[in-house]
């Protein structure tokens, strides 16, 4: 059994074939920039929060006004809930995200000195922040290895057959164990925007995809 790996899990995923794929990605998105907006991780927990059923583009037409009223932690943690929600309206579920904005500010604040945490098991303690947007804030925010799985992750992941999970914890487990961890944050990135922009959901765009010839799901988008 590969080191690492639960007891009775079945590995799906050829390292080879992974590390093609990677290496593929690599030159098809040469930078794998994050897309959202930020000057810092606490702009970055926050704008992740924000993207969440909303789009980058979004979520980038709102923050700047955002974070010109309330640019730290200690004024977003008191910010009147009315104002954000106006500020963050075009986001959608803007009532919920600003309730955890306040709330998250003010955990922040009051129990992480004002700076944002660093550990993964510190932020999925403030509200609204799981497993995804901490990823997030861990690997973009302060560079530290993760791997955040989201919809076009899991998406990406599961038609090149890298995992054959649909849960995003073990599709993370999955991809963590065939890569190094020094490729994580690029390699994760690099399957998000593939997804984004090539693997898209209802009608990928195979006949130009870099991953057409080694695709196992290629013969189901003739
Ligand atoms: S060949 Fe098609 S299904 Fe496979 S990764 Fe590329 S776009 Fe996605």
């Amino acid at each position: 059994m590969m080191k690492g790996m639960p007891p009775g899990r079945k590995r799906n995923v050829s390292p080879p074939r992974l590390k093609e794929i990677l290496s593929r990605l690599a030159s098809s998105i040469p930078v794998p920039r994050m897309e959202l907006d930020f000057r810092n991780p606490f702009e970055l927990l926050v704008a992740t929060v924000l993207s969440a059923q909303s789009t980058d583009r979004t979520v980038n037409s709102v923050t700047p006004a955002l974070f010109g009223a309330f640019p730290d932690v200690p004024a977003l943690s008191r910010a009147p809930v009315s104002k954000i929600e106006e500020l963050i309206r075009p986001t959608g579920f803007f009532r919920r995200k600003a309730e955890h904005l306040i709330r998250l500010s003010e955990a922040i604040r009051t129990r992480f000195g004002g700076a944002v945490p660093d550990r993964m098991e510190d932020l999925v303690t403030l509200p609204g922040v799981g497993r995804k947007t901490a990823s997030v804030v861990l690997a973009h925010g302060f560079g530290i290895p993760a791997i955040p799985v989201d919809t076009h992750v899991i998406r990406v992941s599961r038609r090149l057959n890298l995992t054959q999970s649909e849960d995003p914890v073990v599709i993370e487990d999955d991809l963590k164990a065939e890569m190094s961890r020094s490729s994580w944050i690029a390699g994760s990135s690099r399957l998000l925007l593939h997804g984004r922009y090539v693997c898209l959901a209802r009608k990928p765009l195979c006949p130009t995809c870099v991953l057409e010839d080694i695709c196992p799901s290629r013969s189901i988008f003739p």
